[in-house]
C-alpha cells in the first residue's frame, strides 16, 4: 500500500451535515481549504416530525436544516474547509421528495457541482449502513466512469467500524464494478475529529449512542480511503 496523497484541490462528498468530518476529519484538518459539499442538505417548506426535528428541537424543517448547517459552518471554519450546501433532502423528509428516482437527481446535482468546480480530486463515500449514504455513493460510482477527475471511496464512519460484514460486503460489491486500490491507513492529530465532530452539538450524543463502539474508534482511528480505477 502506498501513501494518501491526493492532487488538490480535493472536493469532499457528503452525505448529511456532518460525515465529511467523522469520515475525513484527519484529512480536511490536515489539507484545509477543501470544499466540502453537503448533498442532502435541504429542507422542505413544512413542519415534519422525525430525525431532524428531534435532534435539532425544530419542528419546521428550514429551522432544522438551519442549526445543522450553522453547525456545519463552524466545524468548517475550524478544519479550514470551505461548505457547499445542496438543496436536496435526506431520507428523514422522504415524503417530500419527488416522485421521480431520487438517485438520478442526486448524481444531476452533483455531476453539475463537480463540472462548476473542477476539482482534482474527489472524494466520495463508500455507501455504508444508511439509504442515504448508499444512494450518494452510486450516484458517484456511475460519475466516476470516464470521469476527467480522480474519484476516491472513503469508509464511511463509524459504520464502517461498526460492523465489518457491512463493511467487507459492500466492499466486494463495489470491487466488482471498479478497481479499488487501498492506501495506509491515514492517521491524524488525535483530539482533532473529537473537537471537530463536538461542534455539530445536535449530532454528538444522538450518532454515539447508536454507535457507541465504533463512534469512539471512530474518534480515535484511522480514516480509510480507496482511489477508483477504470473497471474490471
Ligand atoms: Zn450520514
Amino acid at each position: 500500500m502506498s501513501k494518501f496523497e491526493p492532487l488538490e484541490p480535493v472536493l469532499v462528498l457528503s452525505p448529511h451535515l456532518d460525515d465529511a468530518v467523522l469520515s475525513c476529519g484527519h484529512f480536511l484538518y490536515a489539507n484545509p481549504s477543501t470544499t466540502v459539499v453537503t448533498v442532502l442538505a435541504g429542507a422542505p417548506d413544512a413542519l415534519h416530525e422525525g430525525y431532524n426535528s428531534k435532534t435539532t428541537g425544530k419542528s419546521y424543517a428550514p429551522d432544522a436544516i438551519g442549526v445543522r448547517r450553522d453547525e456545519d459552518r463552524k466545524a468548517m471554519d475550524f478544519l479550514g474547509a470551505t461548505p457547499v450546501w445542496l438543496d436536496l433532502l435526506d431520507a428523514d423528509y422522504a415524503a417530500y421528495r419527488p416522485p421521480t428516482d431520487y438517485g438520478d437527481v442526486i448524481q444531476d446535482e452533483i455531476g453539475r457541482v463537480l463540472n462548476e468546480t473542477r476539482p482534482m480530486s474527489v472524494f466520495a463515500p463508500l455507501g455504508l449502513m444508511h439509504a442515504d449514504h448508499l444512494a450518494v455513493s452510486e450516484a458517484c460510482l456511475e460519475l466516476a466512469i470516464n470521469s476527467p477527475f480522480t474519484w476516491y471511496l472513503y469508509m464511511d464512519l463509524p459504520y464502517g467500524l461498526a460492523s465489518r460484514r457491512v463493511l467487507s460486503r459492500r466492499m466486494a460489491t463495489v470491487s466488482r464494478r471498479v478497481q479499488l486500490v487501498e492506501f495506509d491507513p491515514y492517521d491524524g492529530e488525535p483530539g482533532i475529529k473529537q473537537r471537530a465532530m463536538g461542534l455539530y452539538a445536535s449530532q454528538y450524543a444522538p450518532t454515539r449512542q447508536s454507535f457507541r463502539k465504533g463512534f469512539d474508534a471512530t474518534m480515535r482511528g484511522t480514516e480509510r480511503y480507496w482511489r477508483v480505477d477504470a473497471p474490471l
